[in-house]
């Protein structure tokens, strides 16, 4: 791939899963420093911060942990509490009891203020309106919104920066394969609601979104 190192640095949320890892790698290919930020909310599948750790260890990226325990109080939620089931359907209505409500918001105001203090503008996440799974903010105009929010409440030039914005799970495979980390993906990220790394437990709804893609993407490289 070309040498595309021509911006300073960057900060990215990092939770060890396949959409935010795809960002670091893709913010490794253009940013001479780049700072993970990642977020201990008492997460059910904490194996993803574990997963976060060691591709950080491997890949000699510095990363931040941040304790976000309060949003585990304020919001709880199928994916902080063990009695809370995730539902395997989406709802007909309204978000699904997966969405942890203020968690994006939170994390991205809490980037920037992590990002101002290291000098730092741009901010990158890995959410996407295209396999959005009816969590408003994974929205771009949310983003959008929370951008302009950012930089009145700090007057600084925050640019929250969202590489997967319009590409679905296929693409954003895709995208990794040209990265030339798709095993990477593959192997050591953690998206599954039940917290088994990989490939996960295969049933539930973010296993489901990553199989398919990842099923489409391989069927329509091996008829190029
Ligand atoms: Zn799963």
């Amino acid at each position: 791939m070309q040498e595309l190192k021509n911006k300073e640095a960057a900060v990215v949320v990092f939770s060890g899963g396949q959409d935010s890892t795809t960002c670091l790698f893709w913010a490794l290919e253009r940013y001479k420093k780049v700072l993970a930020l990642s977020f201990d909310y008492g997460q059910k599948h904490i194996g993803e911060l574990d997963c976060a750790r060691a591709i950080c260890r491997d890949y000699g990226v510095d990363q931040y942990i941040m304790d976000m325990s309060l949003l585990n109080q304020l919001a709880p939620n199928s994916l902080t509490r063990a009695d809370i089931p995730v539902d395997e359907e989406a709802p007909e209505s309204g978000t699904p009891n997966s969405f942890v409500d203020g968690r994006n918001h939170l994390f991205l105001s809490y980037a920037a203020v992590f990002a101002k203090q290291k000098g730092i503008s741009d901010i990158i996440t890995g959410v996407s309106q295209s396999d959005f799974s009816g969590y408003p903010d994974c929205r771009d105009v949310f983003v959008k919104s929370l951008n302009v929010t950012l930089n009145l409440a700090m007057d600084y030039p925050f640019d929250i920066i969202t590489p997967l914005m319009w590409l679905d799970k296929e693409e954003t495979w895709a995208l990794a394969d040209q990265l030339g980390v798709l095993d990477v993906i593959r192997q050591r990220t953690l998206t599954c609601y039940n917290g088994i790394i990989g490939d996960g437990c295969g049933h539930c709804p973010s296993c489901k979104l990553r199989k398919k893609g990842l099923d489409a993407y391989l069927a329509s490289k091996a008829g190029k």
